[in-house]
Protein backbone atom coordinates (compact mmCIF):
# COMPACT_ATOMS: atom_id res chain seq x y z
CA UNK A 1 0.00 0.00 0.00
CA UNK A 2 1.22 3.62 -1.05
CA UNK A 3 0.39 6.09 1.09
CA UNK A 4 0.45 10.17 -0.30
CA UNK A 5 1.20 13.18 2.64
CA UNK A 6 -0.85 15.76 1.20
CA UNK A 7 -0.58 19.22 1.14
CA UNK A 8 -3.44 20.34 -0.50
CA UNK A 9 -5.92 19.71 -3.65
CA UNK A 10 -8.50 21.13 -6.05
CA UNK A 11 -10.84 19.16 -7.96
CA UNK A 12 -10.96 21.43 -11.05
CA UNK A 13 -9.13 23.98 -11.51
CA UNK A 14 -7.87 25.82 -14.96
CA UNK A 15 -4.77 27.33 -14.09
CA UNK A 16 -2.11 24.50 -13.30
CA UNK A 17 -1.73 23.23 -16.67
CA UNK A 18 -3.70 22.50 -19.84
CA UNK A 19 -7.80 22.27 -19.50
CA UNK A 20 -9.53 21.59 -16.48
CA UNK A 21 -7.48 19.31 -14.34
CA UNK A 22 -7.35 18.21 -10.47
CA UNK A 23 -4.39 19.72 -8.89
CA UNK A 24 -2.19 17.58 -6.10
CA UNK A 25 0.11 19.25 -3.88
CA UNK A 26 2.56 17.23 -1.87
CA UNK A 27 3.92 18.29 1.57
CA UNK A 28 7.74 18.26 1.67
CA UNK A 29 10.45 19.75 -0.86
CA UNK A 30 14.29 19.89 0.25
CA UNK A 31 14.52 23.04 -2.35
CA UNK A 32 14.67 26.43 -0.57
CA UNK A 33 14.21 28.04 -3.81
CA UNK A 34 14.06 31.83 -3.35
CA UNK A 35 10.67 33.30 -3.85
CA UNK A 36 9.05 29.95 -3.83
CA UNK A 37 5.01 30.12 -4.42
CA UNK A 38 4.10 27.64 -1.79
CA UNK A 39 6.61 27.74 1.62
CA UNK A 40 4.19 26.54 3.72
CA UNK A 41 4.78 23.13 1.74
CA UNK A 42 8.33 22.62 2.09
CA UNK A 43 8.55 21.70 5.47
CA UNK A 44 8.95 17.67 5.86
CA UNK A 45 5.60 17.09 8.28
CA UNK A 46 2.67 15.34 8.42
CA UNK A 47 0.09 16.72 6.70
CA UNK A 48 -2.93 14.51 5.46
CA UNK A 49 -1.77 11.27 5.02
CA UNK A 50 -3.90 9.55 2.67
CA UNK A 51 -3.73 5.92 0.65
CA UNK A 52 -2.67 6.60 -3.11
CA UNK A 53 -5.39 4.71 -4.34
CA UNK A 54 -8.05 6.47 -2.62
CA UNK A 55 -6.66 9.94 -3.57
CA UNK A 56 -6.72 8.75 -7.26
CA UNK A 57 -10.42 7.18 -6.92
CA UNK A 58 -11.40 11.13 -5.79
CA UNK A 59 -9.88 12.25 -9.07
CA UNK A 60 -11.62 9.37 -10.89
CA UNK A 61 -14.83 11.06 -9.53
CA UNK A 62 -13.66 14.71 -10.03
CA UNK A 63 -13.29 13.61 -13.70
CA UNK A 64 -16.61 12.33 -13.77
CA UNK A 65 -18.03 15.76 -12.44
CA UNK A 66 -16.17 18.20 -14.43
CA UNK A 67 -14.96 16.71 -17.14
CA UNK A 68 -11.26 16.99 -16.44
CA UNK A 69 -8.55 16.62 -18.57
CA UNK A 70 -5.90 15.33 -16.17
CA UNK A 71 -4.12 15.78 -13.80
CA UNK A 72 -1.22 17.88 -12.19
CA UNK A 73 1.26 17.04 -9.42
CA UNK A 74 2.96 20.08 -7.95
CA UNK A 75 4.57 20.50 -4.13
CA UNK A 76 6.46 20.26 -2.47
CA UNK A 77 8.54 18.05 -4.25
CA UNK A 78 6.31 15.23 -5.80
CA UNK A 79 9.82 13.49 -6.87
CA UNK A 80 10.04 12.58 -3.25
CA UNK A 81 6.76 11.13 -3.31
CA UNK A 82 6.98 9.20 -6.14
CA UNK A 83 5.88 6.04 -5.22
CA UNK A 84 2.51 6.78 -4.14
CA UNK A 85 2.08 9.23 -7.04
CA UNK A 86 3.17 6.69 -9.29
CA UNK A 87 -0.14 4.95 -7.98
CA UNK A 88 -2.32 7.79 -8.23
CA UNK A 89 -0.72 8.43 -12.11
CA UNK A 90 -1.17 4.86 -13.32
CA UNK A 91 -4.72 4.74 -12.12
CA UNK A 92 -5.41 7.78 -14.19
CA UNK A 93 -3.65 7.27 -17.38
CA UNK A 94 -6.01 4.08 -17.13
CA UNK A 95 -8.73 6.36 -17.97
CA UNK A 96 -6.96 8.77 -20.43
CA UNK A 97 -6.26 11.31 -18.23
CA UNK A 98 -3.13 13.57 -19.13
CA UNK A 99 -0.55 13.73 -16.15
CA UNK A 100 1.60 16.75 -15.62
CA UNK A 101 4.38 16.51 -12.90
CA UNK A 102 6.45 20.13 -11.96
CA UNK A 103 9.42 18.76 -10.17
CA UNK A 104 12.54 21.07 -8.76
CA UNK A 105 14.71 18.12 -10.22
CA UNK A 106 15.99 18.42 -13.43
CA UNK A 107 15.45 14.75 -15.61
CA UNK A 108 19.28 14.16 -15.38
CA UNK A 109 19.38 14.55 -11.98
CA UNK A 110 16.05 11.77 -11.43
CA UNK A 111 17.85 9.43 -13.17
CA UNK A 112 21.08 9.84 -11.28
CA UNK A 113 19.04 10.28 -7.55
CA UNK A 114 16.75 6.71 -8.87
CA UNK A 115 14.10 8.12 -5.73
CA UNK A 116 11.86 5.33 -5.22
CA UNK A 117 9.07 5.33 -7.41
CA UNK A 118 10.62 7.36 -10.03
CA UNK A 119 10.56 5.17 -13.21
CA UNK A 120 6.79 3.96 -11.99
CA UNK A 121 5.63 7.98 -12.14
CA UNK A 122 7.44 9.03 -14.91
CA UNK A 123 6.42 6.02 -17.43
CA UNK A 124 2.71 7.71 -16.51
CA UNK A 125 3.50 11.19 -16.95
CA UNK A 126 2.91 13.20 -20.15
CA UNK A 127 4.58 16.05 -19.64
CA UNK A 128 7.31 17.04 -16.58
CA UNK A 129 8.33 20.51 -15.75
CA UNK A 130 11.82 20.30 -14.72
CA UNK A 131 14.42 22.37 -12.42
CA UNK A 132 14.21 24.50 -9.67
CA UNK A 133 12.40 28.09 -9.81
CA UNK A 134 15.10 31.32 -10.66
CA UNK A 135 13.73 34.21 -9.28
CA UNK A 136 17.03 36.11 -11.12
CA UNK A 137 15.67 34.33 -14.41
CA UNK A 138 11.89 34.90 -14.68
CA UNK A 139 9.85 34.03 -17.45
CA UNK A 140 7.33 36.35 -19.14
CA UNK A 141 6.18 33.86 -22.16
CA UNK A 142 5.24 30.85 -21.44
CA UNK A 143 2.30 29.24 -19.51
CA UNK A 144 2.45 27.80 -15.81
CA UNK A 145 6.63 28.38 -15.19
CA UNK A 146 8.27 30.75 -13.07
CA UNK A 147 11.65 31.04 -14.25
CA UNK A 148 13.35 30.45 -17.95
CA UNK A 149 15.59 27.57 -16.92
CA UNK A 150 12.82 24.95 -16.22
CA UNK A 151 12.06 22.81 -19.16
CA UNK A 152 9.23 21.25 -20.38
CA UNK A 153 9.37 17.47 -20.84
CA UNK A 154 7.14 15.93 -23.41
CA UNK A 155 7.48 11.78 -22.08
CA UNK A 156 4.59 10.89 -24.48
CA UNK A 157 3.01 12.17 -27.72
CA UNK A 158 -0.57 13.61 -25.30
CA UNK A 159 1.54 17.32 -25.81
CA UNK A 160 3.48 19.14 -27.52
CA UNK A 161 5.58 22.36 -26.87
CA UNK A 162 2.43 24.51 -28.40
CA UNK A 163 0.77 24.05 -24.34
CA UNK A 164 3.66 26.62 -23.37
CA UNK A 165 2.66 29.64 -25.32
CA UNK A 166 -0.27 31.63 -24.35
CA UNK A 167 -2.35 33.56 -25.94
CA UNK A 168 -3.91 35.70 -23.18
CA UNK A 169 -2.53 39.16 -22.61
CA UNK A 170 -1.51 38.39 -18.53
CA UNK A 171 -1.24 34.65 -17.13
CA UNK A 172 -4.11 33.87 -14.46
CA UNK A 173 -4.50 33.30 -11.27
CA UNK A 174 -7.62 31.65 -9.22
CA UNK A 175 -9.42 32.79 -5.99
CA UNK A 176 -11.27 30.35 -3.48
CA UNK A 177 -13.09 30.93 -0.23
CA UNK A 178 -13.97 28.28 1.55
CA UNK A 179 -17.74 28.92 3.88
CA UNK A 180 -15.07 29.20 6.90
CA UNK A 181 -13.58 32.37 5.06
CA UNK A 182 -10.41 30.49 4.39
CA UNK A 183 -8.83 31.81 1.35
CA UNK A 184 -6.28 29.78 -1.31
CA UNK A 185 -4.81 31.15 -4.40
CA UNK A 186 -3.29 28.93 -6.98
CA UNK A 187 -1.61 29.78 -10.18
CA UNK A 188 0.96 31.25 -11.16
CA UNK A 189 0.87 35.64 -10.58
CA UNK A 190 2.03 37.72 -13.20
CA UNK A 191 5.40 38.57 -13.37
S1 LIG B 1 11.57 23.28 -5.90
FE1 LIG B 1 9.53 24.20 -6.12
S2 LIG B 1 8.47 23.74 -4.15
FE2 LIG B 1 10.67 23.37 -3.83
S3 LIG B 1 11.45 25.33 -2.97
FE3 LIG B 1 11.76 25.39 -5.21
S4 LIG B 1 9.93 26.43 -6.03
FE4 LIG B 1 9.44 25.76 -3.93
Amino acid sequence: MAWINLAAWIPCTEVEGPGKRAAIWVQGCNKRCKGCCNPHYLAFEERKLIEASELANNILDAAKKYDLEGVTFLGGEPLLQAQGLAVVATMVKAVGLSVMVFSGYTVKELYGLDLTGTKELLANTDVLVDGVYDSSKPDTQRQWVGSTNQTFNYLTNFYDASIESTQRIQREVELRISTAGKIMINGWPSL
